[in-house]
């Protein structure tokens, strides 16, 4: 797509994530050639790359070390040569595939392809704050799955990395904020959702997994997982969330596993002093 000016080229590479290439003279009218290539360059993140190619009818080294240094990846003459274009695009192309690639190898959990934890907590971290600037409810949803180490133990380490890439596959869907934290622990961000929400989504995913057949040595084997859900109050920062989703986690573990329980209810039981209320948070699995 062409753009008439440096503003209007620049308005929509901000709004427009999957543009890649920039190709830019460096006279341009109101926003100048070199901002916008610096520009450019302040959109590059750990999830987007962009490529600027800079163009010039001036033949003035300086010119060209100027381009460079405000962000361009390239430099050519103007009018280009349609050969060189060409050439240069191409060069862009493997440029990007290549950092596409890493950006995959740098940020996806190799065996279940969901975020890694990394890129869990940056992602998610921004995507919080994004809701909170904007008043958007937001939940997180932890999860460990129960008596792994025994699947391990008994039908070999294979058998348990197919358990996980099931429930890695079964909370990874298209668009979800999901990630691997690390051994048999995941965690979802939800954003639009309140914690009953969230807990209903957990309790679908919970279903869902413990309904999910694993052929282990020839035999049908059923593994489930225990769930903890906080929502995010005003101000509240991931790591935050996190630790009041993962106390909530612990409480299902306590309680007997393969159940979901949200921090609310926690706090509640805790503020009776109630150690029994606690040990029969158990309602979300029943109504599942
Ligand atoms: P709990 O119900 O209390 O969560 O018990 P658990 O057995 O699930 O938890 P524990 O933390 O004792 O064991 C987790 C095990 O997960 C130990 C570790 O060897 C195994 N593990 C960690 N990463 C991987 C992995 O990538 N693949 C496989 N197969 N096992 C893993
Ligand atoms: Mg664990
Ligand atoms: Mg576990």
């Amino acid at each position: 797509m062409a753009f008439r000016d440096g503003a209007e080229a620049l308005e929509r590479l901000k709004t427009d994530e999957t543009l890649e290439l920039v190709v830019t003279a460096l006279e341009l009218p109101g926003l100048g050639g070199l901002e916008l290539c610096w520009q450019a360059r302040t959109l590059t993140s750990q999830r987007r790359q962009l490529y600027v190619i800079a163009m010039s009818s001036s033949h003035d080294h300086r010119r060209l070390s100027e381009a460079l240094d405000s962000g361009a990846d390239d430099f050519i003459s103007k009018p280009p040569n349609p050969y060189e274009l060409s050439a240069r695009l191409r060069a862009a192309e493997r440029w990007l595939a290549a950092q596409r690639e890493l950006m995959l190898l740098a940020t996806r959990d190799g065996l279940t392809g969901i975020l890694n934890r990394r890129a869990f907590i940056d992602q998610a971290s921004t995507a919080l704050d994004n809701a909170q600037y904007e008043h958007t409810p937001a939940s997180v949803i932890m999860i460990d799955i129960d008596h792994f180490k025994r699947i391990n133990d008994r039908f070999g380490h294979e058998a348990g990395d197919r358990v996980i890439q099931q429930l890695g596959s079964l909370i990874g869907g298209d668009g979800a904020l999901a990630g691997r934290l690390g051994g048999e622990e995941f965690a979802i961000l939800t954003v639009g959702l309140r914690e009953a929400e969230a807990t209903a989504e957990a309790n679908a995913i919970r279903c869902a997994f413990a309904a999910t057949e694993f052929r282990c040595d020839g035999s049908p084997q059923f593994v489930t997982a225990s769930f903890g859900v906080a929502e995010a109050s005003d101000g509240d920062c991931l790591s935050e969330l996190l630790r009041r989703a993962d106390h909530a986690l612990y409480a299902a573990k306590a309680s007997g596993r393969n159940r979901v329980i949200a921090a609310t209810r926690i706090r509640l039981a805790d503020d009776h002093g109630d150690a029994a209320a606690l040990a029969s948070i158990d309602s979300d699995r029943h109504a599942a």
